[in-house]
């Protein structure tokens, strides 16, 4: 167990352990009836509080399932046998209520349920046994109104139980966090050593660009050799490509500060800049921007976040198809939606999207849409996709509106 490995929590449970201890024992030897006759009730009851003083002493030592097990099982027979040894201290009966809350303290489902059952069990056989054997003899004060006892010892199982239910799902989502906040630190090690060695990979990348470059044009050299030599820059150009989106992702915060940004502007500047791209297969981009669209993002990240996704609505596009972009206040909304008449997608490729280096395309970089992700997220919106292979796609993107 985690917490035991803070010495101040040791501590703390070894002194909760000793005052129970203390308080089994003093139970067995203050004032109790059945120490004078030492029959098989009382050296039993001796026997549970040595099993269970040791398996609470040794617990943060053994911390294993099956001790856990053992002490719920334990403590389960130990409360039982106060009850029916010692039937005129009535409240023994608030213990056996309060058995299954002892398995809360391990944050275990599983011995919780066991424990909770096990009681259960046990409460059925005992109710029984006052109503069938005993007739109110030892147990007046439970054969009296024994209905009543019934549906308050289940009334306090329940409420256990509901208890357990709200601090283990309070406890899983901590640990979830806390697992995230792990990962999130390690991951933006690892990107700031990716960015690092990217960067550092640019340079050498130029300088063999810039000499095949030269090559290119060299007369002496035969054209297939050429045709070689212009393969090779291809490649170094979709090196260039990756790296370049990559850093992009893993620029440092301070770059990246929001503003108020008017959705008409950026859009149709986006639209300006693709303009001539999507001529080379002649799509025309139509944009269609309602008024009073305003969204607090960092302009050029947005502008990153529309280029990625109307380069993949063009590329997705056939010869002379249109791009529709659009935008509109929804509400507390902004949204934008980037509509094609494509290719489509299938589901398990929408699933894809946003891995890194997914892509269909020769060319591709596959970063694209994991940036597009990361940008929404920063900004608290939405992305999803209406697609249909054969019938295209539309992106629709939601921000917050100012
Ligand atoms: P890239 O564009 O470099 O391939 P992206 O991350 O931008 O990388 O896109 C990943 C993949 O998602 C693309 O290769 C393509 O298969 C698919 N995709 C993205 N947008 C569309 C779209 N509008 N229509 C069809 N497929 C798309
Ligand atoms: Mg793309």
């Amino acid at each position: 167990m985690k917490e035991f490995n803070n010495k101040f929590n040791k501590k703390i449970y070894h002194i909760v352990a000793f005052i129970v201890i203390a308080i089994m024992i003093l139970g067995l030897v203050a004032d109790n009836p059945r120490m004078g006759d030492f029959g098989a009730g009382y050296i039993f009851n001796l026997v549970l509080v040595l099993i269970l003083s040791v398996c609470l002493l040794l617990y943060p030592r053994v911390d294993t399932y099956v001790h856990r097990v053992i002490i719920t099982v334990i403590s389960s027979v130990y409360f039982y046998t106060l009850f029916f040894l010692y039937p005129e201290t009535w409240s023994n009966f608030i213990f056996l209520c309060l058995i299954p809350a002892l398995s809360i303290l391990f944050f275990d489902s599983r011995i919780f349920y066991f424990s909770l059952i096990l009681n259960c069990v046990g409460s059925v056989l005992l109710f029984g046994y006052i109503a069938a054997v005993d007739h109110g003899l030892q147990y007046a004060y439970i054969q009296q109104d024994l209905i009543g006892n019934v549906i308050n010892f289940f009334a306090s199982q329940v409420v256990v139980f509901f208890i357990f239910f709200l601090t283990n799902g309070r406890i899983k989502k901590q640990q979830l966090y806390y697992e995230q906040i792990q990962q999130s630190g390690r991951l933006k090690i690892t990107g700031q050593l990716a960015a690092a060695v990217a960067h550092e990979i640019r340079n050498p990348l130029t300088v063999v660009k810039g000499f095949l470059q030269l090559f290119e044009q060299d007369t002496s050299f035969s054209s297939s050799r050429k045709g070689q030599i212009s393969l090779m820059i291809d490649e170094l150009n979709t090196a260039e490509q990756v790296i370049s989106q990559f850093l992009s992702v893993a620029k440092p915060e301070k770059e990246n500060a929001s503003e108020t940004v008017e959705v008409r502007t950026v859009l149709q500047s986006v639209a300006d800049l693709l303009y001539s791209y999507g001529l080379l297969h002649d799509n025309r981009i139509e944009v269609n921007v309602a008024d009073n669209c305003h969204i607090a993002v960092n302009r050029l990240e947005f502008k990153q976040l529309l280029i990625n996704i109307i380069k993949n609505a063009i590329e997705a596009s056939k010869l002379g198809d249109i791009v529709q972009v659009a935008a509109a206040r929804e509400k507390e909304f902004v949204s934008i939606k980037v509509t094609d008449q494509g290719r489509g997608m299938t589901e398990s490729e929408v699933a894809s999207l946003g891995t890194p280096f997914y892509s269909l395309k020769s060319k591709g970089t596959g970063l694209g849409m994991m940036i597009c992700f990361e940008i929404v997220e920063k900004y608290k919106g939405t992305i999803h996709f209406e697609t249909a292979i054969g019938h295209g796609t539309t992106v629709v993107i939601r921000f917050p509106a100012m």
